[in-house]
C-alpha cells in the first residue's frame, strides 16, 4: 500500500505551492497531474515558430504592503527563482461610447497624472479611493493573525467593515468620483469576472492598487517559467510528481475523513490531501454520502463564474512594421461596465496583448504575436454547437474581432496570420477540468464575496484531512490568489501534521 503524508491533486500555480511548501518541511509528498505537464491555466503552447503565453495579461508579483503575502515572497521562500520583467505602462483603454475616451494609463505616480488629464479635477478623489488600501491591508494583517474576533474587526476596522458590503461601484460613488472617471479606473473588472455594481469594493481596490502602485509584470518565459520554476523547487525538496494522473476518486474513512485518492486505478494514501481541484469537481469524484452537507450545498449554491474564449495570432511582421504600439489595450463599446457585460458577446469588452511590446524577443525577429480575450459567462454558446459548427463559429468570432481590433486601431492584421489558434469555454472545459470551463472558479459576486469567503472559510470547508487551493477558492481567480491559497494550504497543513506528530 503506497502512504504518503501529504497528496497535492493537481499541478496549477496553487498546487505547485502547496506541494512546494509540505515537501520543504521534509514531509512526503505526491503530486497528481492528469496532464503531461505542470502549470494548468499558466503554461505555454507552440505553433509553428511561435510559443504563446496562454493566460498570463499581467502577474502583479508584490503586495501593496511589504508584510502581507506575496507571489514575490513566496516564491522567494521556496528558492523558485523566476526571470520577470516589470511594466510602467499599465494599460491602453478605448471606449466607442458617444463620450467614449482613448487614453494611456501608468503606474505610480503617473497614474494620478493620467486621470487627473483625462478627468480634470478627479485626482484627490481619486487618491481618496487608493488610500483605502491602507485600511484594507492592515485589516488583513489582523485576520492573518488567526485570533480574529468581529467585534475588533468593526471597531478598529470600520472603513474596511463597510467596503467589505459595498461593492466598488458605490464606493467610487461615495467618494463623489466623476462618471467618467470611474469608467475609466473600472477598466480591470474582467480580470475578476464581475461587473463593478457586482464587484466587491474590497477585492478591486485591493486589484488596482496593486497593479498601479506596485507595477505589472510578466516572466520573460511565458508563465510556463513560473511553474517550471516551482516544480524544480518542489523536487528539490523531494517531493515526487506523477504527470498523465488523473485522479478519478477521493477516498475517505467511515468518518468522512480524507484517507487517500485513485489514479491510474492504483489506491494512493496520505494523512493529509490538498485539492487544487474546484470542489464541485471533488463532489463528483468522492462518495457524496461522506461529504458535509454544508460543502455540497455550497458548491451548488455558488456560481460559476467567468471564462474566455481567446484568440493567438503569430504574424509574420513586427510590431513596428503593423504599427502595434501597446502591450494591453482595453476595447469597450460603452463607458458603463455592467452594458459591457451586457454586450460581451457583441464586442462589448475585449481585451488585446501583443506580448513583443514587453518582451521584444518572445518571438522570432520579424515577427509578433496578438493576444485576444474576450469574456463569456456559463450559457453564453451557441446551444446548438456540434462538431461541424463548433468550427465554424470559432473562426466567425475570431474574424469578427480582428475586424474590429484593425478598424478600432486603424492596423492592418489579416493579411499577415501566419498561425491562428482559437480557444473556447470547450478548450478550457476539456483542458482544467471544470464546470463550463471556467477559468476564474466561482464567481466573485456581492452575495459570495472574498471577505464572506475568507472569514467562514473554516465552516466552508470542513472535511478533516482536506484542504483547498487554487483560483476556485477564498480569494477568487489569479495566480497571485493562486500562490497565496496555495501557501495558505501548504502552511496549514504542516502546522497539522506537526501538532498531530
Ligand atoms: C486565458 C486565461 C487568462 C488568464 N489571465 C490571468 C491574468 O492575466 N492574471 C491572473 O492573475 N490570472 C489569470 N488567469 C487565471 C490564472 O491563470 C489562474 O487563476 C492561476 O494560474 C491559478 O491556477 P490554479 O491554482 O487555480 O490552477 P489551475 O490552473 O486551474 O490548474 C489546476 C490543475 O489541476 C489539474 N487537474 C484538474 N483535475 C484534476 C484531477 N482530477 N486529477 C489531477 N489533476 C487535475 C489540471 O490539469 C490543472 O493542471 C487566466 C486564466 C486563463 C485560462
Amino acid at each position: 500500500m503506497k502512504q504518503y503524508d501529504v497528496i497535492v491533486v493537481g499541478a496549477g500555480n496553487g498546487g505547485l505551492v502547496a506541494a512546494a511548501d509540505v515537501a520543504k518541511e521534509g514531509y512526503k509528498t505526491l503530486l497528481l497531474e492528469k496532464h503531461n505537464l505542470p502549470g494548468g491555466c499558466a503554461t505555454s503552447f507552440v505553433r509553428g515558430r511561435f510559443e504563446f503565453e496562454t493566460a498570463l495579461h499581467e502577474l502583479c508579483d508584490e503586495s501593496t504592503s511589504e508584510d502581507l503575502e506575496s507571489s514575490k515572497e513566496i516564491f522567494t521562500r521556496l528558492g523558485a527563482r523566476v526571470d520577470l520583467v516589470h511594466e510602467d505602462t499599465l494599460f491602453r483603454v478605448i471606449s466607442k461610447d458617444k463620450d467614449g475616451y482613448d487614453l494611456v494609463l501608468h503606474t505610480g505616480e503617473r497614474f494620478f497624472d493620467d486621470m487627473e488629464k483625462a478627468v480634470p479635477g478627479c485626482r484627490d478623489k481619486v487618491k481618496k479611493l487608493f488610500d483605502l488600501i491602507e485600511q484594507i491591508d492592515a485589516a488583513q494583517r489582523y485576520v492573518n493573525t488567526g485570533k480574529m474576533n468581529p467585534l475588533t474587526l468593526m471597531n478598529k476596522y470600520g472603513d474596511f467593515m463597510r467596503l467589505g458590503s459595498h461593492s466598488i461601484e458605490e464606493v467610487e460613488i461615495a467618494l463623489g468620483i466623476p462618471e467618467k472617471a470611474r469608467s475609466i479606473l473600472n477598466t480591470y473588472w474582467c480580470y475578476l469576472g464581475v461587473p463593478t455594481d457586482d464587484l466587491n469594493a474590497v477585492h478591486y481596490i485591493s486589484l488596482l492598487t496593486a497593479y498601479a502602485k506596485v507595477k505589472p509584470s510578466m516572466p520573460h518565459n511565458r508563465s510556463h517559467e513560473l511553474s517550471l520554476s516551482l516544480v524544480k523547487a518542489f523536487q528539490g525538496f523531494g517531493g515526487e510528481i506523477r504527470y498523465n494522473s488523473e485522479v478519478t476518486e477521493f477516498l475517505f474513512d467511515e468518518k468522512g475523513a480524507a484517507i487517500g485518492v485513485v489514479a491510474n486505478g492504483e489506491k494512493l494514501y496520505a494523512k493529509k490531501i490538498i485539492s487544487n481541484v474546484i470542489p464541485a469537481n471533488v463532489i463528483n469524484r468522492s462518495d457524496a454520502k461522506k461529504l458535509p452537507k454544508r460543502m455540497k450545498k455550497l458548491a451548488n449554491a455558488r456560481k460559476i463564474g467567468m471564462t474566455f474564449i481567446t484568440i493567438y495570432l503569430g504574424l509574420d511582421r513586427s510590431m513596428e512594421e503593423l504599427g502595434i504600439n501597446d502591450y494591453s489595450v482595453f476595447i469597450f463599446s460603452d463607458n458603463d461596465s455592467r452594458v459591457q457585460f451586457d454586450k460581451r458577446k457583441e464586442m462589448g469588452i475585449y481585451v488585446v496583448n501583443c506580448l513583443n511590446k514587453v518582451l521584444p524577443e518572445s518571438s522570432p525577429k520579424g515577427t509578433s504575436t496578438l493576444f485576444f480575450t474576450i469574456p463569456f459567462m456559463p450559457g453564453d454558446l451557441p446551444e446548438d454547437l456540434n462538431e461541424t459548427t463548433y468550427k465554424d463559429y470559432k473562426n466567425e468570432v475570431a474574424k469578427r474581432y480582428i475586424l474590429d481590433y484593425e478598424k478600432t486601431l486603424g492596423v492592418s492584421i489579416m493579411p499577415h496570420i501566419e498561425e491562428i489558434v482559437v480557444a473556447t469555454p470547450v478548450t478550457f472545459a476539456r483542458y482544467l477540468g471544470t464546470p463550463e470551463g471556467a477559468i476564474y472558479g466561482y464567481a466573485s459576486e456581492t452575495w459570495d464575496n472574498i471577505i464572506g469567503r475568507v472569514v467562514m472559510e473554516p465552516m466552508e470547508y470542513t472535511v478533516k484531512n482536506m484542504k483547498f487551493c487554487g483560483g476556485h477558492h477564498t480569494r477568487g481567480d489569479g495566480y497571485p490568489s493562486g500562490y497565496i491559497t496555495g501557501d495558505k494550504a501548504g502552511k496549514a497543513t504542516v502546522k497539522e501534521l506537526k501538532e498531530e506528530k
